[in-house]
């Protein structure tokens, strides 16, 4: 079995209590490797070191330095994107050409990011009064929090390290106690590329004794993190005590509306891409499939014929579509909604319960299913399932379907299948969503800025701007005409 340690101040440490917990292979059940079980202890440490890395060497990193490393990293990330990608794989049972695809693109965020970092400007401001020199600087926040999900570890952390380091941030990170495995072994690059002692530190253990330790320690100014929306309100609740940004990227319920003038099989593979891919356990699924009705029963017809020519199995092998629900309270929860579907009347064209076919090794298989018959008030159709679950709701017009898209408590992303151009400017424009996507689904980029309306979030990642999710802006008062001044009235 593999062995994994905390990573505090460049060294490998194994918790004070030497409890430790296991990493499992959802696919062959197996138990892979045990992680060192965290606690407020190893926290405590981690954010020591972290805040002496900032008041130390790392503080004396001119940014064209900070950024010179994060490009090196961004270089043994690509020597390392398979194996990363193999832990991936072998810790949330994701498809290995999924896991591989991310771990390899992920090199281009350090990259971004590296080259963002000397090019973080202050302005000089126009003066409003005689004898002022009135100029801004951005700073760094100081130890930041990184809090992540289990079903993209690495990418998803390097939506928050590449920028926090770019800043001149230190970190404490804390993966998913399902997942902890990559981002332990991402931490022999961090010592290979020569980051100065504290930099980085990864502390594994649980949300509600690591992750809250981390939120609530007294040393930590921000909070970035990654998973569901009742863990985001309670992480905001903690903050809000401290008075702690934080930045929130949570769940979604997200349309992928089919108009009738699309391009009917590019939709087809859109709204199968937008659930069944990852097994349907990610934020941005296109979970609610909104078809226009004159199509709809044309739609579902073809739909559930590819969809079910889907190949079930293990995540390793390249011709694998659809791989294990990751977690045993996941795998659980799907089947749940499955059953709540069935009991709110909406009708199971495809799939409707667990995979049991003798290519699978592991108990933990979903068959990718589809209801129709679903009205957007259904549970079905409102809360978030995080597995290979489709609902389909049919609407007459566009009023109909920016309404439908819109009456929910998410905003993560949306889908539009169009090919009339006015139709995909109005529908961009009134899907309230911090992404939308015309005639293609689940697309990311370094550059362009993530994150959710409503509940799913507060805050961006990618693009230029999410760096400043990082930095503190200070305005300096330089007065160089010396005079007497009433000091009883404000300067305003
Ligand atoms: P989760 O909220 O259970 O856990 C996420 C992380 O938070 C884990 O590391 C966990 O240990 C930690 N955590 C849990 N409670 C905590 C607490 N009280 N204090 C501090 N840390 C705590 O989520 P999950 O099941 O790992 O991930 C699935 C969810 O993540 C889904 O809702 C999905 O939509 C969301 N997600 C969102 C995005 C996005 O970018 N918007 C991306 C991926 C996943």
């Amino acid at each position: 079995m593999n062995e994994y340690l905390h990573f505090i101040g460049n060294e490998w440490v194994t918790s004070a209590s030497g409890q430790w917990f296991e990493s499992e292979n959802p696919y062959t059940g197996e138990q892979w490797a045990r992680v060192s079980k965290g606690s407020s202890e190893e926290v405590d440490n981690a954010v020591a070191q972290a805040k002496t890395a900032l008041d130390g060497e790392w503080g004396e990193y001119t940014p064209t330095e900070r950024g010179k490393i994060l490009v090196k990293l961004s270089e043994l990330i690509e020597r390392e994107s398979e194996a990363l990608g193999r832990i991936e794989t072998k810790d949330n049972g994701k498809l290995f050409a999924e896991m591989s695809a991310q771990t390899k693109v992920m090199a281009e965020w350090y990259r971004y990011y590296g080259g963002l970092a000397d090019k973080i400007e202050g302005s000089v401001l126009p003066a409003t009064k005689k004898g002022i020199f009135n100029y801004t600087r951005y700073e760094p926040l100081g130890v930041i929090g990184l809090i992540t999900a289990w079903n993209s570890p690495l990418l998803l952390l390097a939506f928050k390290l590449a920028p926090a380091l770019a800043a001149g941030n230190t970190v404490v990170i804390k993966p998913s106690e399902y997942t902890s495995a990559s981002t332990l072994e991402f931490m022999k690059l961090i010592l290979e590329v020569g980051m100065p002692k504290g930099v980085v530190n990864t502390v594994a253990g649980f949300g509600n004794d690591v992750g809250q330790s981390l939120v609530e320690h007294p040393d930590v100014a921000k909070i970035a993190f990654t998973g569901s929306d009742v863990s985001g309100a309670k992480i905001k609740e903690l903050a809000a005590k401290k008075i702690m940004p934080v930045t929130l990227e949570l769940g979604g319920k997200s349309p992928n509306i089919v108009f009738d003038d699309a391009d009917f099989e590019a939709a087809i593979i859109g709204a199968i891409s937008g659930i069944f891919a990852a097994t349907g356990q990610t934020c941005i699924a296109g979970s609610r499939l909104l078809v226009q009705k004159n199509i709809h029963d044309k739609f579902v017809k073809r739909l559930v014929e590819i969809a079910s020519e889907a190949k079930i199995g293990d995540p390793m092998l390249a011709d694998t579509h659809v791989g294990p629900v990751t977690t045993p309270p996941q795998f659980q929860k799907v089947l749940e909604y499955i059953n709540i579907a069935k009991e709110e009347g909406a009708r199971c064209v495809l799939g409707g319960k667990k995979y049991e076919g003798s290519n699978v090794s592991g108990d933990r298989f979903v068959e990718p299913t589809i209801f129709t018959g679903v009205s957007n008030d259904m549970r079905i159709a409102q809360e978030e399932v995080f597995g290979p679950i489709l609902s389909i709701i049919p609407f007459e017009d566009e009023a109909e379907a920016v309404k439908i898209g819109n009456d929910i408590v998410y905003g993560l992303a949306a889908g539009v299948w169009t090919n009339d151009i006015g139709r995909a400017l109005r529908m961009s424009e009134k899907l309230r969503a911090g992404t939308v996507w015309v005639n293609t689904y689940r697309a990311l980029s370094y550059t362009a800025p993530f994150g959710g309306f409503k509940r799913s979030g507060e805050g961006r990642e990618n693009g230029k701007e999410a760096i400043k999710e990082f930095l503190e802006v200070k305005s300096v008062w330089i007065n160089h005409e010396l005079s007497k001044e009433n000091p009883f009235i404000m300067k305003l």
